[in-house]
């Protein structure tokens, strides 16, 4: 155990550029409006996985960031110990990740989800954690025969071409199918998040049917499908990534004008093909 005022957090750019600004936290949990969950915690604030959909960007104004989205990150280098102090009074399940990826390429340096995770199993609580990236593996051996914690892993599409459009830093398709595989052969809970469903890239029939059938073929726990959320303050930046392909632009023009029934009838073909699926499957919108 460490002081605070023993610590000194530092501020710098690191070797891609992106500055890393350490900072002490108050609190590791907050109370959290996901359903089903107690508190979330988020070791991070800011996220290099650099998603051009992302909801998480309203950050930068509320910390007051000067920088582009991606290009700081926030690490709360004291979050394992201040939780410490917290678990022992709060009980209930803590959800990892709400807001920006707990597995974001900085944890390999800095290891706090980890630290987080391994007080959380200490005091026996229940967790779940968010992600789209592979190296949640690296803790297997913490989360694997540990029955109070599960996983849910983030799919948006299985085009690997269209998956770095969207989703630039993140890990590759091929990395997540694999993590989620491991994942469940060492008898973690899964979930597979589909979101969000990108409008003409990942919302076919076809293409909702690859990503059900990979969870059944797999055994995942169950899938939540969600839609584009924020559509039209996001419909800018996501044009000028698909101005390369005319028909998706035009795709994109069209539904942003009555997006309301985009979404019902995406609502309504999920719900249609999902009837061919003995596993639970939500639509979330
Ligand atoms: S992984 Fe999540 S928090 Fe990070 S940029 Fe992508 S959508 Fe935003």
């Amino acid at each position: 155990m460490f002081l605070i005022k023993e610590l000194k957090p530092k501020d710098y750019i690191n070797e891609k550029g992106i500055r890393i600004k350490e900072i002490i936290c108050k609190k590791a949990l907050t109370k959290s409006g996901i359903s089903g969950m107690s508190f979330s915690l988020n070791p991070y604030i800011g996220c290099e996985h650099s998603c051009i959909y992302c909801y998480a960007t309203f950050i930068r104004k509320w910390r007051e960031h000067k920088e582009e989205w991606g290009k700081i990150i926030e690490v709360k280098i004291n979050i394992y110990e201040q939780l410490r102090r917290e678990i022992k009074k709060e009980r209930g399940i803590v959800c990892i990740g709400t807001i920006c990826d707990p597995y974001q390429p900085i944890e390999l340096k800095y290891s706090l989800t980890r630290k987080t995770i391994e007080v959380l199993k200490e005091y026996d609580s229940e967790f779940e954690i968010l992600t789209k990236s592979h190296l949640i593996l690296r803790d297997l051996p913490i989360l694997k025969d540990y029955p109070k914690t599960s996983c849910e892993i983030t799919l948006t599409t299985l085009n690997e071409k269209i998956r770095k459009i969207f989703e630039p830093k993140a890990s590759p398709i091929k990395e997540r199918m694999r993590t989620i595989e491991i994942l469940i052969k060492n008898n973690i809970s899964l979930t597979l998040f589909f979101g969000p469903i990108l409008p003409y890239f990942s919302d076919k029939e076809e293409e909702i049917r690859k990503i059900f059938d990979f969870g059944k073929e797999v055994g995942v726990k169950e899938i939540l499908c969600d839609s584009l959320n924020y559509f039209s303050q996001k419909l800018k930046i996501i044009l000028k990534n698909i101005a390369f392909d005319k028909k998706a632009v035009n795709y994109y023009l069209t539904i942003s004008k009555d997006y309301q029934s985009y979404l019902n009838n995406l609502r309504e073909k999920i719900l249609k093909i999902s009837k061919d699926y003995k596993i639970p499957i939500r639509v979330l919108f």
